[in-house]
C-alpha cells in the first residue's frame, strides 16, 4: 500500500515532461541512444533521432530505443501548412481587392488605368507626384485644369493604386452623383446616400464644378452636408474641376472655384486647408 505522500510525489512526477520523468523513473543516458542513421519509410531520407521506449522508461524487456519522428517529413509538413496559410491570405486579398474595385464604382473604361500607363506631361508633374504618393495625410486636394488634361485618368490611377494597397476608394462624378442626390430626395434615400461614404478612405470627386447648382438650393444643401460629413469622418477627398481660377477676382466672378462653390462650401474647403494643384493643358504635345 502506498501512503498519501507517496501518491502526491508520484502525481507531481507524472506532470513533468517525458525526459524529466524518464530521468526520475529510470535514469536515461541519452548518450546510449543508437547513432546509426535510419531511413524514413515515407520520404526515404535519413534521420539520427531516437526516443526511449516505455521499457527504457519504466523497466522491462524489449528494445529500449525507437526511431523518432522524421525531421524531413515534419519540416515539409510545416512548410506545407505555411503555404496553405499564405495561399489563403493571397486568396483573401484577391477577393478583397475585387470587392473594393466593385465598390469604388469607377466607370468601366477607367477600371484598369495605372500610373505606369500615364504619360507625365509638363504641367502635370505636381499632380502626378502628389496623387501617386498618398500616405496617411488626410489633406483635401483639388486638381484644377481644363478638360482633357487627364484629371479623370489621374483619379482612376489613384483609385486603382489605393485599392491595390487595400485602401477603399469611391469615385464620383457629377452625373453619377446627382442621380444619387435626386434619388435621395425620397424616403430613406438620404441615409442610403450618406452610407456610401462610410467605407471609402479616399473619395475621388470628379467634375466638381457646381455649374448652376447655386440656384437649386436643395442640391447645394445636400452637397454641403456630404462635405461636412466627409470632413467629420476625416476622409481624404480629391476633387477635380475644370474651373481654372481659384479665388474670385470680382464679387460676382462665376468663373472662379470660390464663385462656383458658394460661400459655405468654399469656407468648408478652406477650413480643411484644401491644396489646389493646377494641371496645365499642353495642346499638340
Ligand atoms: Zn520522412
Amino acid at each position: 500500500m502506498t501512503t498519501t505522500s507517496e501518491q502526491a510525489v508520484r502525481k507531481a512526477e507524472l506532470k513533468k515532461d517525458t525526459k524529466a520523468l524518464a530521468d526520475v523513473v529510470t535514469p536515461i543516458d541519452w548518450n546510449d541512444a543508437p547513432t546509426d542513421p535510419w531511413k524514413c519509410s515515407v520520404c526515404d531520407k535519413m534521420n539520427r533521432n531516437y526516443l526511449p521506449t516505455t521499457s527504457a522508461l519504466f523497466g522491462g524487456d524489449g528494445p529500449k530505443w525507437i526511431q523518432g519522428a522524421c525531421q524531413h517529413c515534419e519540416k515539409k509538413f510545416r512548410e506545407e501548412q505555411l503555404k496553405v496559410k499564405e495561399n489563403e491570405k493571397k486568396e483573401e486579398r484577391r477577393s478583397r481587392i475585387l470587392s473594393l474595385h466593385e465598390r469604388a464604382a469607377l466607370p468601366k473604361e477607367m477600371a484598369f488605368i495605372k500610373f505606369a500607363d500615364l504619360e507625365v506631361r509638363s504641367g502635370a508633374e505636381e499632380a502626378f507626384t502628389e496623387l501617386s504618393n498618398i500616405g496617411e495625410d488626410r489633406t483635401w486636394i483639388c486638381l484644377l485644369g481644363d478638360n482633357s488634361v487627364g484629371k479623370s485618368r489621374l483619379l482612376a490611377a489613384t483609385s486603382n493604386r489605393q485599392i491595390g494597397l487595400l485602401n477603399p476608394t469611391l469615385y464620383l462624378n457629377e452625373s453619377l452623383f446627382f442621380k444619387g442626390v435626386r434619388e435621395s430626395w425620397d424616403g430613406d434615400g438620404e441615409q442610403k446616400l450618406m452610407s456610401i461614404f462610410k467605407l471609402p478612405d479616399i473619395v475621388l470627386w470628379d467634375e466638381f464644378s457646381f455649374f448652376n447648382y447655386l440656384e437649386r438650393s436643395w442640391i447645394y444643401e445636400r452637397v454641403y452636408a456630404i462635405l461636412e460629413q466627409l470632413a467629420e469622418m476625416d476622409k481624404k477627398v480629391i476633387f477635380a474641376s475644370n474651373v481654372m481660377n481659384i479665388r474670385k477676382q470680382k464679387e460676382d466672378d462665376s468663373m472662379s472655384l470660390e464663385g462656383r462653390c458658394g460661400k459655405r462650401i468654399w469656407a468648408r474647403l478652406q477650413r480643411r486647408r484644401t491644396k489646389y494643384i493646377k494641371m496645365i493643358n499642353e495642346p499638340f504635345f
